[in-house]
């Protein structure tokens, strides 16, 4: 069985303990990873503030040049790195759709914009007389906390920018997913100078110590509503700066009469994607009463058409859902709408062993009051909500303490975007969901966080803006 290591300052740590690694497929052991103590935490963040003297001294160029390398690292593992995802995540590697193979391309594609924009000084103000400009440092430490659901894709959101911009990382994945994340960062510390990227890994209590260090200066978190809280407040001691990223529980209203074939993959996958187990993906679908049955049978028509298995077997589309504690949240939810009267019209029980099956769920009868509407399930289950009116789907929509993404889906682009403007969601869709580009900014309303990543607004987030102010000369009369 193999043993994974943490890398700090361009080498790996020594082991003094381990936890295994579990694939949620079989229940059998993918391999071990290291636990961190806290003298490993404060060593890693020791690193990453010594080198981070000589990185932030590069030019931006620079640090450019070096980063693209990671992009030969990425096309040279693709397969083993893909096949890792799959062993401790779930997703199959499912070549041509959104699996591991995906992940790892689209972490490319996340890898390639941040380094390709360019970030001019601003000049914010000028008259003859002055002339402000705002250029951008950077902050520092950066800690990056992450999630299991895309443990290698939101690993490489935190870290590329945060890299470019001259900060540099400590990162620790997920305790259910760390083994894609480690191997990423030892790899990529083939062509990166020592101590700029390191890893610490372990439980909560690692990520919390890692947080709470007086010396980073940044955290950027994906994950749970309830840990983005704790990080806010560990974050006060040091005014560390946060983009925080908390998953939201996404609305979809699919507008009266919309024609649905050319949109049926765009809708199924925006609410199936990675087993729902995504922070953009539809959680709650709303239908006109006129609507319903022939949306409920579309979906349950192509859930019927997918395989669901191991993801290292050849054409499965769907795994299992990546954990005990999370397939125990979507069972008891959708236990839960059973017995106030639900209509489970696909799916609705647990697979059974060995692994974290679960089938893909359609649930109708529910409406907003139902916990399975009003909690984030991240897990294959869609409740679909009738509605009479779109003000009535709309307000419905709308009510909930959270607002990542959402979506409108309509042959009318301009009464889409009308209903699309008064959804409370960071991000709203036109007719797909949860297509995330490494262009456009993302980030959520509500509780769903704040800061934003991706695209240029992503680059200013992980750096510290410091306007110079110049006193022009003033020419002297003769
Ligand atoms: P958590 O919020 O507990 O985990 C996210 C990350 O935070 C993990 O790396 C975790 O480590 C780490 N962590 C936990 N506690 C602390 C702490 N006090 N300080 C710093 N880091 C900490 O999410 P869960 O895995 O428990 O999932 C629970 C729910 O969160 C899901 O049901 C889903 O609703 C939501 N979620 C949302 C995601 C998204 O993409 N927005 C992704 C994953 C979950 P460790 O895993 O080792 O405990």
């Amino acid at each position: 069985m193999k043993d994974y290591h943490c890398i700090v300052n361009g080498s790996p740590v020594a082991i003094s303990q381990t936890f295994d690694v579990l694939n949620p497929a079989t229940g059998e052991v993918v391999g071990k990873a290291p636990v961190s103590s806290e003298e490993d935490v404060k060593y890693a963040v020791k690193t990453a503030k010594d080198a981070g003297v000589k990185w932030s001294a590069l030019s931006d160029g620079e640090r450019r040049e070096t980063l693209m390398k990671l992009m030969g690292v990425f096309e040279e593992n693709k397969q083993y790195l893909a096949e890792l995802i799959t062993k401790e995540q779930g997703k199959p590697l499912f070549p041509g759709g959104p699996g591991s193979l995906a992940e790892i391309e689209m972490s490319m594609g996340f890898t390639h914009v941040p380094l390709s924009l360019d970030m001019p000084t601003e000049v914010v103000f000028e008259n003859e007389a002055k002339r402000a400009e705002l250029h951008r440092k950077p902050l520092g430490v950066v800690a990056a906390i992450a999630p299991w659901n895309w443990p290698v894709l939101i690993a490489i959101w935190q870290i590329i920018p945060s890299l470019r911009m001259g900060n540099t990382v400590v990162i620790k994945p997920s305790e259910y997913t760390p083994l894609s994340t480690l191997e990423m960062v030892r790899l990529f510390n083939e062509v990166l100078p020592a101590g700029v990227l390191n890893t610490v890994s372990g439980s909560g209590s690692v990520g919390a110590a890692l947080v709470q260090h007086k010396d980073v200066n940044k955290i950027m978190f994906t994950g749970s509503t309830a840990t983005g809280k704790k990080i806010i407040e560990a974050s006060g001691g040091n005014m560390a700066r946060l983009t925080i990223e908390c998953g939201g529980n996404d609305a979809a209203i699919i507008l009266p009469g919309t024609s649905l074939e050319d949109k049926a993959p765009a809708l199924f996958f925006g609410c199936f994607i990675n087993m729902g187990q995504t922070c953009a993906a539809i959680k709650r679908l709303y239908v006109h009463e006129d609507d319903y049955d022939g949306v409920v049978g579309l979906l349950k028509g192509m859930a019927d058409q997918m395989p669901m298995g191991n993801g290292l077997e050849e054409g499965m589309i769907f795994g299992p859902v990546q954990n005990k504690k999370q397939l125990d949240i979507v069972n008891d939810l959708v236990e839960d709408a059973k017995r106030n009267s639900a209509d489970v019209i696909r799916g609705g029980s647990p697979m059974g062993g060995p692994g974290y099956f679960y089938p893909i769920t359609v649930i109708g009868n529910v409406d907003n009051g139902h916990r399975i509407v009003d909690e984030e399930q991240f897990g294959p289950v869609i409740p679909v909500i009738k509605y009479k009116s779109v003000d009535d789907a709309i307000a419905k929509a709308n009510d909930s303490q959270v607002g990542l993404g959402g979506s409108v889906w309509s042959d009318d682009l301009e009464e889409a975007a009308r209903v699309a403007s008064q959804m409370e969601a960071g991000t709203v869709w036109i007719n797909e969901h949860g297509m995330v580009d490494p262009m456009v900014p993302f980030g959520g309303m509500k509780n769903s966080g704040y800061g934003l990543e991706f695209g240029v607004e992503g680059l200013k987030a992980v750096s510290q803006p410091q306007i110079i102010s110049i006193k022009k000369a003033v020419p002297v009369e003769a």
